[in-house]
């Protein structure tokens, strides 16, 4: 079982995934210094759930053995269990600064179990008896999951089975006595180059004829036939060199995200937990992203109170720190922080029982909560950027500031209020850099699903002809 961030790092050094990185194979993740950030930011779940002080929030009992486990492991039992999730999120982004990538298998977990319990109902089937077994080995072994959902999609205006290349959607393309073989590709995943499992699931609402591409199932990612290629991230290789310009050198700059490609990957019967049934593939998608919407104001609430602190330090260290405007800016930076952060623990206070008994967030609140992400994150950003300055997008480097010709004039010039080092003012300017620009402002837009997919909610949820049927009533209209 996987107690420690050293048993964590051993556990990814035995099982010898199938990763490249940029263009070549990568013998032992945890040894690679483009990988390192990630996997440190990943260990912090397991690091935190030893810390006293933060173990109420990192561990919990199993509702199925009774054991203390991680909460990444866990079914929500309570709306207190939702909203626990929430301020466990905030808490890790404040050590990492970056995603720490855990959740996506927490709320795959989560969906699966209450929809396999709904499917079975139905179809007599017996997937959720199965997803239990499951689940109690990852609980037992405290293993990290990826939550497989996007396919690479090919042409997005054609349905799975209308595609010229078939595996640009996930698919089952054997059904044999001793289990299922997977074909295909999940693009975006998180965390899944330091993960043990990957939970796939359908990547939306499957029709008549797309049964082969509704299949969710469990599979070790270092099972063959599965191949890893790790994303490039905005200055990831300024993690590489030694100084100040990582700015977040010890964590990732986003999630570590990698195209997971499936050849022929057979997977046992007792790890598969759909296999067929489109009839349930768009709940089960619904699940998904809701739990994962519900996470954003708990993460990137985090990782924004560190942005905040960081601009409101660049200020100080500029000496505008007492400007009105500057005052105000970091103060709208906080409302917007808390806004999103508010809108994940209200989906999670209006939580409710499924039929499983797991609990689940209010899908509209949670689908309101990454919505305003998509926008509160880069106007955060926007904000810090304004505050900072330009200096944040034209430091020179620093081998410029050490150097002994040309480092003193980078320390004169770029020199602010007295007594604070030249050194220290970039240092947090690198900090800001990092954590605002390029491929984190993406992630905000599309992690959990784009901005539209929410839209779509709000048309199915948002509950129209109500708000008509008021305003008729107060305006005195008949029909
Ligand atoms: Fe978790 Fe946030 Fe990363 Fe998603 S983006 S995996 S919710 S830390
Ligand atoms: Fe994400």
């Amino acid at each position: 079982m996987i107690k420690t961030k050293e048993d964590y790092i051993e556990s990814l050094k035995k099982q010898k995934l199938n990763v490249y990185y940029k263009g070549k194979h990568v013998d032992d993740v945890t040894t690679h210094p483009a990988l390192i950030p990630h996997i440190n930011a990943a260990a912090k779940t397991y690091e935190l759930a030893l810390r006293p002080e933060s173990e109420d929030l990192l561990t919990v009992t199993s509702h199925l053995t009774g054991k203390k486990i991680s909460r990444f492991t866990h079914i929500h039992q309570s709306v207190e269990d939702l909203i626990k999730k929430v301020l466990m999120l905030r808490l890790i982004s404040h050590e990492t600064g970056s995603c720490y990538q855990r959740c996506v298998g927490f709320d795959a977990m989560n969906a699966l179990y209450s929809t396999t319990y709904e499917i079975d109902e139905v179809k007599g089937t017996s997937y959720f008896k199965r997803f239990v077994e499951f689940l109690k080995y990852i609980q037992s072994e405290n293993l990290m999951v990826v939550g497989g959902m996007t396919d690479p999609k090919g042409d997005r205006s054609k349905r799975p089975g209308e595609q010229s290349d078939p595996d640009l959607f996930t698919h089952v393309v054997e059904k044999r006595e001793d289990g299922i073989v997977i074909r295909g590709a999940k693009a975006h995943m998180t965390g899944s180059i330091n993960s043990h499992q990957i939970l796939i699931m359908p990547t939306q609402n499957m029709a008549k004829g797309d049964e082969a591409y509704a299949v969710a199932a469990a599979i070790p990612l270092n099972a063959p036939g599965i191949t890893l290629i790790f994303g490039r991230q905005s200055n990831e290789e300024r993690k590489l060199e030694d100084g100040i310009d990582a700015g977040n050198k010890e964590f990732g700059v986003v999630g570590g995200e990698a195209l997971i490609i499936f050849e022929d990957v057979l997977v046992p019967w007792d790890r598969v937990f759909m296999c067929g049934e489109i009839d349930f593939s768009g709940l089960m998608v619904e699940r998904f992203a809701t739990l994962h919407r519900q996470n954003y104001g708990g993460c990137k609430g985090g990782v924004s109170d560190i942005i905040i602190g960081a601009t409101a330090l660049a200020a100080q260290y500029q000496g505008t720190a007492n400007a009105s405007h500057i005052k105000d800016k970091l103060v709208e930076m906080m409302h917007l922080t808390e806004t999103v952060y508010a809108g994940s623990i209200a989906c999670s206070a209006m939580g409710s029982k499924t039929k499983s008994g797991a609990y689940y967030p209010d899908p509209l609140l949670a689908n309101c909560t990454k919505h305003n992400i998509t926008r509160n994150i880069y106007e955060i950003s926007r904000l810090a950027h304004d505050i900072a300055g330009g200096i944040m997008a034209t430091l020179p480097f620093d081998q410029d500031l050490r150097s002994p010709e040309i480092g003193k004039h980078v320390k004169k010039y770029l020199a602010s209020v007295e007594g604070v080092p030249t050194e220290t003012r970039m240092k947090i300017l690198r900090l800001l850099e990092n954590m605002t620009g390029g491929t984190c402002l993406v992630e905000s837009m599309h992690g959990a699903g784009p901005p539209q997919s929410q839209r779509i909610m709000y048309q199915r949820l948002g509950n129209l002809p109500q708000k008509i049927k008021m305003a008729k009533v107060l305006a005195g209209i008949d029909n």
